[in-house]
């Protein structure tokens, strides 16, 4: 299995007292597959993913909680669980793909800088040729221009790609993708999701794909769990929850 969360109970502290965001949600999803995860609007959905990857606001508490990754256990209610499951590589898209860019380097810049540090060893020249394949995979046309332009100078969708490339050099055990087409055309949709399958088939990681769009569902996800007011609902696959009443 790739990456199991057992347990998962999150809480917001407010001005007059607590919201309780997660109660005890548990997810797993294997090597290769794409788990869908939806809910409502205020779910909790993205308490989910922001758990994982360390990026909870500052009023958040995680209660319990425990993710397993390739056979190793991390303690969610630790504080330095979310680094060291970040250094079992872990990788994330957003709806915006300017909170993975930095508009001040240049496309090939940062993609090489994914490389350096996941191999300190490796030279420039090749990391610059890795980074050129890396956009050609994501299908960004003329991939030696773009090494060399700003996230500013790209189409919203040709920025999501170039996020989709930094995901496919950090080569990690689990994607997680939050709204990832949200923010696009549904024309430049589809292309992403293919982008995102055709990553997880090359890598073999697991995919958690965070989204309200019932589509993407029954198109892309091997399996689905919907929450439902910070609870799980159900899991299963896209046919047996559906089947549900
Ligand atoms: P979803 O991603 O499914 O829309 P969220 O995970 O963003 O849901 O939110 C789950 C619940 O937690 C919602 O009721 C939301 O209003 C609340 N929430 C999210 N972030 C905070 C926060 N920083 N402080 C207080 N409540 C929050
Ligand atoms: P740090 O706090 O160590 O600076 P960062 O949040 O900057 O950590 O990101 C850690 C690593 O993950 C960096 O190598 C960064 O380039 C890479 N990274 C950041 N966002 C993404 C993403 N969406 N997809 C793939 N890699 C990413």
């Amino acid at each position: 299995m790739a990456i199991s969360v057992r347990n998962l109970s999150v809480d917001y502290s407010l001005p007059h007292g607590t919201a309780h965001a997660l109660r005890d949600v548990s997810l797993e999803i294997q090597k290769g597959e794409l788990l869908g995860l939806v809910g409502e609007s205020g779910s909790g959905k993205s308490t989910v993913a922001f758990a994982l990857m360390g990026l909870l606001a500052n009023n958040a508490k995680v209660i319990s909680g425990t993710a397993k990754i390739d056979g190793k256990s991390f303690d969610l209610t630790k504080p330095n669980a979310t680094a060291a499951l970040r250094g079992r590589g872990m990788a994330m898209i957003f709806q915006d793909p300017m909170l993975s860019l930095n508009p001040v380097f240049t496309v090939g810049t940062q993609l090489c800088e994914v490389l350096r540090r996941r191999s300190p060893g490796s030279d420039r020249k090749t990391r610059i040729g890795m980074a050129e394949d890396a956009l050609d995979k994501v299908k960004l046309s003329n991939p030696q221009r773009r090494m060399g332009q700003y996230p500013h100078e790209l189409s919203g969708g040709m920025r999501q790609r170039v996020v989709i490339a930094m995901a496919l050099l950090s080569e990690p055990a689990l994607l997680i993708a939050d709204e990832p087409t949200t923010a696009l055309d549904v024309t430049v949709e589809a292309q992403i999701m293919r982008e995102i399958i055709g990553l997880r088939d090359r890598i073999g990681c697991a995919v958690l794909l965070i989204t309200h769009s019932l589509g993407l569902v029954t198109e892309y996800c091997d399996k689905l769990s919907v929450l439902y007011a910070g609870e799980r609902l159900e899991s299963g696959t896209v046919n047996e929850v559906q089947q549900q009443p």
